[in-house]
């Protein structure tokens, strides 16, 4: 048997907002649980409002690590007003844009799970162009256009360690199954001819690979 959440994190997931089906998630939780073995940190890029951050959180409980998450939280582009992923109720009204900080950080807090969770608010690549240190596994969730998804890759596979895995979220082969492009299956792609990645799990669009070679 997979590693599997607990009753009450599976149900803290299901009831917050985001784009993760329950299979997904129990894919990254177990993942995030083979990776923790590493006695590494796992880090997330794309929080938004926590629901995939949770079971990054749970896992690095169990593991002993800590479970980072790096966003801006003013939303990708197909979440802004106007576009099919909006939700109004992740807008600042004082400020007039998307703040997904607020709702992520009750998500953690109801789990109980803040102390697990260091959140890195920013652009994913100007996080990455200061990270120097080895992760047990890296979640690619971010932004979904070329120019984010491939700074995503170069920014942050080279961190994962030996053995630690690449998880990629929205890896659609088929172009009429994809509803925000196909950037993160063209970065699957790339990790995998890279050489330094092996694929170990399909779960409807996610994908997990592990790092067995250099070369990125
Ligand atoms: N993992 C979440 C969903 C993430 S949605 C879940 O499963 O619920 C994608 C997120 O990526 C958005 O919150 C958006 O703000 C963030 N994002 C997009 N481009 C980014 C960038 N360049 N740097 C940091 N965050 C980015
Ligand atoms: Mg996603």
């Amino acid at each position: 048997m997979p590693a599997a959440p607990k009753p009450d994190i599976l149900a803290a997931f299901e009831a917050a907002k985001g784009f993760m089906p329950v299979d997904e998630g129990l894919a990254l939780y177990g993942a995030g649980v083979e990776a923790g073995e590493l006695g590494l940190p796992l880090l997330e890029v794309g929080t938004y409002c926590g629901r995939s951050t949770l079971l990054l959180a749970d896992a690095a409980r169990q593991a002993g690590v800590t479970a980072l998450t790096v966003d801006h939280h003013r939303g990708s582009e197909e979440q802004q007003p106007g576009w099919d992923y909006h939700d109004p109720e992740t807008v600042d009204p004082e400020v007039g844009l998307m703040d997904t900080l607020p709702a992520f950080r009750r998500t953690l807090h109801k789990a109980g799970l803040e102390e697990h969770v260091v959140a890195l608010v920013g652009r994913s690549p100007q996080v990455a162009k200061i990270w120097n240190s080895p992760l047990g596994l890296v979640f690619v969730d971010g932004g979904h256009t070329d120019e984010h998804a491939t700074a995503d890759y170069e920014g942050w596979a080279p961190h994962v360690a030996e053995g630690g895995l690449l998880v990629i979220h929205d890896v659609f082969p088929e172009p009429e199954d994809e509803f925000t492009g196909q950037a993160p299956y063209r970065v699957y792609l790339r990790a995998l001819e890279s050489g330094a990645f092996t694929e170990t799990s399909v779960t409807g669009s996610l994908r997990v690979l592990r790092r067995t070679g250099a070369g990125i």
